[in-house]
């Protein structure tokens, strides 16, 4: 092509673009949508009668390439139980300058107690708030959840919350039971 050829097909290019209309994200005002599955912020989930799904296991920060999770297990006691079954997650930290995003931590847990929002809004102005806590990564109480530490469920065993036959009053019945 000649240099006018060059010239008209490059300016075509531009003249396109400004009959296009503007795409403008309004952000931080109107922060945009992101995919479904966006890996986001990640939460430390709860079973229905707010007991804390974690258990203290380290799986996830073995699993992490990142090195970014810290977990410090400790024992339920009758008097202070968190979570069913014998540990609870008594320290649970993300460093979110050490992440990447991947996922694999959330693969890794076997009571699907931590898993990945689609928050996204994380940046600070300091490297200490960037690591998140577990007053930033529990899930919160809904209306119906008592705040642990409290008793397991009456009747109840710490497999039948693994399975999912836990509501918000109690124990299910084998019909009502849900995975
Ligand atoms: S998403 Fe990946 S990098 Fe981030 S904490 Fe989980 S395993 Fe580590
Ligand atoms: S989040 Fe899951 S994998 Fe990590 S310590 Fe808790 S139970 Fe174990």
């Amino acid at each position: 092509m000649s240099k006018v050829g060059d010239a008209l097909a490059g300016f075509g290019v531009t003249f396109k673009a400004m009959l296009h209309k503007p795409i403008t994200e309004q952000y931080p005002e109107k922060p945009g949508p992101v995919a479904p599955r966006y890996h986001g912020r990640h939460q430390l989930n709860r079973y229905a009668d707010g007991l804390e799904k974690c258990i203290g296991c380290e799986l996830c920060a073995w699993a992490c390439p990142a090195d970014a999770i810290f977990v410090e297990g400790a024992d339920n006691t009758a008097e202070q139980r968190f979570s069913p079954g014998e540990r609870y997650g008594r320290v649970y930290q993300i460093n979110y300058l050490r992440c990447i995003g991947c996922g694999l931590c959330i693969e890794a847990c076997p009571t699907r107690a931590l898993t990945m929002t689609n928050d996204y809004e994380m940046a600070d102005d300091n490297r200490a708030d960037l690591i998140y806590g577990k007053d930033k990564l529990l899930a919160p109480l809904t209306a119906d959840m008592t705040a642990p530490p409290h008793a397991m469920a009456e009747g109840s065993t710490d497999e039948d919350y693994y399975r999912g036959n836990i509501r918000a009053d109690g124990l299910a019945r084998p019909s009502e039971a849900t995975r």
